[in-house]
């Protein structure tokens, strides 16, 4: 704070209003501008200007929380600084390392490029050497893969960038020459791979997120998020006038199917058995490993009958179901429980699965291989 604030406002005035009729601020400009002061600070601003643009749009990328959102600002923000005559992003997705994902935009919108590449692991020994931004040139000259090569050359992209991260290689993406000036700038090399570190975190921190709702054998929901989303769906049906049904599965005398078979073979069952469940659901449901070989599926605005030939749907399903192993193992069969919930009834999570598990009870004393709709003679639990 200045001693005298009235006069340096006065001062400050007298400064600004006088200055071009100063010649000893015209004498100082000269000379800054004669040893390079002044294009120095016009080449600081600039730089100011491009790391304000690299945190604004990293941000924006970091903040989104699908992978497409994550792939489309991306997208933006490179096309804001420069732009290409494409962007191909392939990335491999979670629990799946053989098939890859291929998205490409020109002008910013989705374009197909048909081009057809079914896996990045060509390229991971390659960015390995070099982990930043390279020409094209230089990964033709060391690509072994020589289909890949005549693939990605039908495209003529200029530069492949990495995104690299905590497991390796995510994916790749392409550049096309740049629509307008020559070939890509240091600069913008540096800045595509300044915002390739957003880009990547951004993945890291969706694919963790993915895993922390996910059961790491299965790939289902894992029971954290099930008990999450159940508890949301039945304030839903409190608030609506519908039902919402829950199947609990549990596998039949599993544990003589391990003492005879041993715990791998069991674990394959298990693995058939949840992309059995995931196929015959549908998309908007929430399947998910319970526990064990304990399963359940949240079935959104489903009453009782449709539950029940969900239920029957599941267990006939895994009645064929097959399961890759040598020698073949015999067929395994599951019981199942239903518990259906609407806004009539005061219920928690915890009280829908303990009716679902008194319905499931009853499906193993009567014999096993078997679905039972809960009834208030099973047990009344209240919430
Ligand atoms: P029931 O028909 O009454 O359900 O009989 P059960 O033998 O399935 O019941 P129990 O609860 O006694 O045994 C469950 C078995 O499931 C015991 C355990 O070894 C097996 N199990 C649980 N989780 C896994 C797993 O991740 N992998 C394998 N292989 N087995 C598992
Ligand atoms: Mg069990
Ligand atoms: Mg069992």
């Amino acid at each position: 704070m200045p001693k005298n604030p009235q006069k340096s406002e006065k001062q400050g005035a007298k400064f600004t209003d006088d200055i071009y009729a100063d010649p000893k601020i015209i004498e100082y400009y000269s000379l800054l501008e004669e040893i390079g002061v002044l294009s120095r600070i016009d080449k600081l601003n600039k730089q100011i200007h491009s790391y304000h643009e690299l945190v604004t749009g990293g941000l924006d990328i970091i903040n989104r929380t699908s992978l497409d959102a994550i792939i489309d600002a991306a997208v933006f923000r490179i096309s804001g600084h420069f732009m290409p005559s494409f962007i191909t992003f392939m990335w491999k997705p979670i629990q799946n390392r053989d098939e890859i994902t291929i998205k490409s935009y020109q002008n910013c919108h989705l374009t197909d490029l048909a081009i057809k590449l079914h896996s990045i692991t060509p390229f991971e020994s390659f960015f390995e050497r070099h982990p930043h931004p390279v020409n094209f040139s230089l990964l033709a000259a060391e690509l072994d893969d020589q289909n890949v090569l005549e693939t990605l050359e039908k495209l003529k992209p200029e530069i492949i960038v990495p995104i690299v991260g905590g497991f390796g290689l995510y994916g790749i993406i392409l550049m096309g020459q740049k629509i307008v000036g020559d070939s890509f700038s240091n600069e913008e090399i540096l800045f595509i791979e300044q915002l390739m570190a957003f880009i990547t975190q951004a993945i890291m921190n969706y694919l963790n997120y993915q895993h922390s709702l996910r059961d790491v054998k299965t790939g289902l929901y894992n029971h954290g998020f099930f008990i999450h989303r159940l508890g949301e769906e039945i304030s839903r049906t409190r608030r609506g006038s519908f039902t919402s049904s829950v199947i609990v599965m549990d596998v039949d005398k599993f544990k003589n199917f391990n003492d005879a078979f041993g715990h791998l073979a069991g674990d394959k069952v298990l693995e058939a058995l949840a992309i059995t469940l995931k196929q015959t659901v549908r998309g908007e449901d929430i399947p998910s490993r319970f526990g064990g070989e304990e399963f359940t599926v949240l079935l959104p605005d489903t009453g009782k009958e449709a539950a029940w030939a969900v239920s029957e749907r599941l267990r006939n399903a895994v009645e064929v179901m097959k399961v890759p192993w040598d020698p073949p193992l015999p067929q395994v069969t599951i019981s199942l429980g239903i518990c259906s919930f609407d806004h009539r009834e005061q219920l928690n999570a915890d009280s829908v699965i303990q009716r679902a598990d008194a319905a499931l009870y009853v499906s193993k004393q009567r014999g096993r291989n078997r679905s039972t709709v809960w009834n208030p003679g099973m047990g009344h639990v209240e919430g």
